[in-house]
Order: C-alpha cells, then sequence, then structure tokens
C-alpha cells in the first residue's frame, strides 16, 4: 500500500474522498454550473504518487487543494495535494456521461506533502501554488461552495472514514498543464502562519 506520513510515521490511506467543483471561480473556468451537492469521486490507493509526472501522451493538470486526514471521523490533519487530472480525458468522458476514472484515478495522480496536526477551525484555511516562482493558485475556505465539514459530514451520509483516509476538497481557480522540468511550490496556511509546504518537480 502507498503511504502518505502523518506525525512522523508512514500511514495508509484505504481511500481519498475528493470534493469536485467546490469553488465558484473555478466551477466558471471549466465552464460548468454550481451543483446543487456536494459532488464526490473517490482515488483509491494506488493513485497516490511519490513524484511529479508532467503527462503521459497527454499532459496532465494540476488542481491544488487543501487536503484533510481524517482519524476517528475527524478532520485531524492538514497537507496540500495535488490533483492530477487528465482533463481532455475527463471532458469527453464526462460529454457521454462515464466515470473519470481513467481521466482522475491513475497511478501518481494525487501527491501530498506530510499532514501536520490543526487547531480543527478550517475558516481561515487557504492554500496556494507557486510555479516556478510564479503565484497560479490561491484560495481559501471561505470560498468553497461546501467548507470543510459540511464536506465530511455530506460524505459521511453515505460511506465510512477508516483511519487515515484523506479528503480533498476541491480546488481553487487558476489550473493549468503540469510544465515538464517547472518547480512546483504548495502550501497550506492559518490566516498568516504558514501550516505546511511541500515541493515537486515535474519530469
Ligand atoms: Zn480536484
Amino acid at each position: 500500500m502507498h503511504t502518505v506520513q502523518w506525525r512522523g510515521s508512514a500511514i495508509a490511506p484505504s481511500k481519498i474522498v475528493c470534493a469536485g467543483q467546490n469553488f465558484v471561480a473555478h466551477i466558471e473556468e471549466l465552464g460548468h454550473e454550481i451543483p446543487d451537492e456536494p459532488v464526490f469521486f473517490i482515488k483509491p490507493n494506488s493513485a497516490i504518487g511519490g513524484e511529479l509526472v508532467a503527462g503521459d501522451g497527454e499532459a496532465h493538470h494540476y488542481e491544488s487543494e487543501i487536503v484533510f486526514l481524517i482519524e476517528a471521523g475527524k478532520l485531524a490533519g492538514v497537507g496540500f495535494g495535488l490533483d492530477l487530472t487528465r482533463r481532455e480525458l475527463q471532458s469527453r468522458l464526462k460529454s457521454k456521461g462515464l466515470p473519470w476514472e481513467r481521466a482522475k484515478c491513475f497511478d501518481g495522480a494525487g501527491l501530498y506533502s506530510e499532514f501536520v496536526p490543526f487547531d480543527g477551525d478550517t475558516s481561515a484555511l487557504w492554500v496556494q501554488l507557486k510555479i516556478d516562482g510564479r503565484l497560479v493558485q490561491k484560495g481559501g475556505c471561505d470560498l468553497m461552495i461546501n467548507p470543510p465539514p459540511k464536506l465530511l459530514a455530506e460524505a459521511k451520509s453515505f460511506l465510512s472514514f477508516e483511519d487515515g483516509d484523506l479528503l480533498m476538497t476541491g480546488t481553487p481557480a487558476g489550473v493549468g498543464p503540469v510544465p515538464p522540468g517547472a518547480l512546483f511550490e504548495g502550501s497550506v496556511w492559518q490566516a498568516q502562519r504558514c501550516l505546511v509546504e511541500v515541493a515537486w518537480t515535474a519530469r
């Protein structure tokens, strides 16, 4: 099983529960309508990757997200994640009403920083992504259609979280293709304090 780092040890999430279309500005950039209820999909453990791969036939698109590690059914830890997406393929599948797994669940489609404890207050959390030093994505829980406690409760209405499972909360505007060789620097902040940061170089 693939693992993430939590309080200094490696743990293997049984699944990654992902929210889609949770920021209005991102929904608009994809030309979609605001959904009536939270949209969820799941990445399997096998999607957890160790390196940032720019593409494989089709360019991977990055989505930077605030990610929570769940323990005892609660938002116990927070980290930075990249939800890598084969956007053209996803669009083709969506247009035919087909599932997205080929576009969202491939090996290496989820990259994560370490996870760190936080005080449980999600209201002032925000995420940012810089590519080669340029700020490309920035957004906080205050801009989410469904903030993290609501996402957690909604997901729990139809599935159970095992300890160590991850919850991805959707991406702000500014998604795009991963340029080969680019330096990605992601971080999650609480108000003015950086809680966790990570860097990958795309290959
Ligand atoms: Zn996403």
